[in-house]
C-alpha cells in the first residue's frame, strides 16, 4: 500500500435524518478532504445523491459507507447527480453498472463530458485561456507537463437516462423531491428540494463554507447566473441543507446572505484592480485571492473566478476589454 493510500480516510456514513444517509467519500484534493453522497429511502432501495470521484479504490469506499447504512450498491434503484463535477458525477458509470439503475442528470454536462472525452484537447483550451489571460510561458509549459496525460476523474462517460429538469419528480420515502436549476458553479447544476420537509440537497450550489468556484467558458455569464441561483434557492425557504462539501446546516438564508456578501466582495476587488494601468486577468489573480504565492492550483482557481467577474462587469457596463490586445487587457469602463 502506498504512503498517500495509508494516510487516506475511510469513508462513513451518517444517519441525518430517518431514511437520509450522508456518505462521506474521501477526496485526494487539498482542502477538500471528503465529498457527501446522499442514499435517500426508496421503498426496497435507495435513491443516491451523487457519486463520489473514480480513483482507484472509489467503489470500496463507497460500498464501505453504505455497508454502514446498512445497504450494498445493489440497493441503488436510481442515481441523480447535482452536476457533473468529477467528485460528483465520476463514478456515475461503474454505479449505475453495478445496480443496473438508471442515471438522472441535467442536459448541460457537457462541461465535463466533452473534457472527459478528450481531456488532452481540454488541457489544450485551458492553456489557451490561461496564454490570453496573461500567465506567463513557463508558467504554462510547468502546468502543462504536470496535467499531460492526467484522468479527469471520470471513470467512464454515461449520458443521463432522463434529463434532470425543473417538473421531474424524484419520489422517496420522505415524499417527492423537486429540481431547481441553478446554473453557476457548474452549467448543468440543479438543487433537489422537498418541500413538505423544508429539505434543500444542495450539491456545491451552497456549502457549509462559503468557497466560490465556476466554471469559465461554457456560458457567457457564470457569476450572475450564481447570483441568480442564489435568488432561486432564497425562494424555496428551506430549513435543513444537505451539501455536497461539509456538516449539513440549518441557517440556509444566513449561507444564502454570506454567499452574495463574498461574491460582492471579490468582485469588488477585481474592480479595484482596474482603476489604473490596463491589466491582464492574471495581474488580478493576487489580488482577488488575497495572495503573494499562488500554487498552480490557485492560478487555475484563480483565473476562472477573475475572468467570470470580469465578464460580470462588462455585461454590466462596469468593465472594458482593451481593443485588440494580446493577452488581453482590461480597465474600468
Ligand atoms: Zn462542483
Ligand atoms: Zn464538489
Amino acid at each position: 500500500m502506498s504512503e498517500l493510500a495509508r494516510r487516506r480516510e475511510l469513508a462513513r456514513a451518517d444517519r441525518v435524518l430517518p431514511g437520509v444517509w450522508r456518505l462521506r467519500l474521501p477526496l485526494p484534493w487539498p482542502g477538500v478532504p471528503h465529498v457527501n453522497a446522499f442514499a435517500l429511502s426508496a421503498g426496497s432501495g435507495v435513491v443516491l445523491v451523487d457519486t463520489g470521484l473514480h480513483e482507484p479504490g472509489a467503489m470500496g469506499q463507497l460500498g464501505r459507507a453504505l455497508g454502514q447504512a446498512g445497504l450494498s450498491v445493489e440497493h441503488v434503484r436510481l442515481l441523480c447527480c447535482t452536476h457533473a463535477h468529477s467528485d460528483h458525477y465520476g463514478q456515475a458509470g461503474p454505479i449505475t453498472q453495478a445496480a443496473g439503475c438508471e442515471l438522472w442528470m441535467h442536459p448541460n454536462h457537457g462541461h465535463m463530458t466533452k473534457a472527459a472525452m478528450d481531456p488532452d484537447r481540454q488541457l489544450q483550451r485551458r492553456i489557451e485561456v490561461a496564454r490570453h489571460s496573461g500567465v506567463p510561458e513557463a508558467a504554462l509549459s510547468r502546468y502543462q507537463s504536470s496535467r499531460k496525460g492526467q484522468g479527469v476523474g471520470v471513470a467512464e462517460v454515461v449520458l443521463p437516462d432522463r434529463d434532470l429538469v425543473p417538473g421531474v419528480e424524484i419520489d422517496t420515502d420522505l415524499g417527492v423531491w423537486q429540481v431547481h436549476e441553478t446554473p453557476g458553479h457548474a452549467p448543468s447544476h440543479v438543487v433537489l428540494h422537498q418541500p413538505e420537509r423544508g429539505l434543500l440537497l444542495s450539491g456545491d450550489h451552497l456549502l457549509g463554507r462559503v468557497s466560490l468556484y465556476y466554471d469559465y467558458g461554457h456560458t457567457p455569464d457564470p457569476a450572475g447566473e450564481f447570483l441568480r441561483s442564489l435568488d432561486v434557492v432564497e425562494k424555496l425557504g428551506a430549513g435543513l441543507c444537505l451539501s455536497g462539501h461539509g456538516r449539513p446546516f440549518r441557517d440556509v438564508q444566513g449561507h444564502i446572505d454570506a454567499n452574495r456578501r463574498e461574491v460582492a466582495e471579490r468582485m469588488g476587488r477585481v474592480e479595484a484592480a482596474l482603476t489604473g494601468e490596463p491589466v491582464t486577468p492574471f495581474d488580478i489573480v493576487p489580488r482577488l485571492m488575497q495572495m503573494d504565492e499562488l500554487t498552480p492550483m490557485m492560478v487555475n482557481w484563480g483565473l476562472s473566478e477573475a475572468l467570470c467577474y470580469l465578464r460580470h462587469l462588462e455585461l454590466q457596463g462596469r468593465a472594458k476589454r482593451v481593443d485588440a490586445d494580446e493577452p488581453e487587457r482590461w480597465v474600468a469602463a
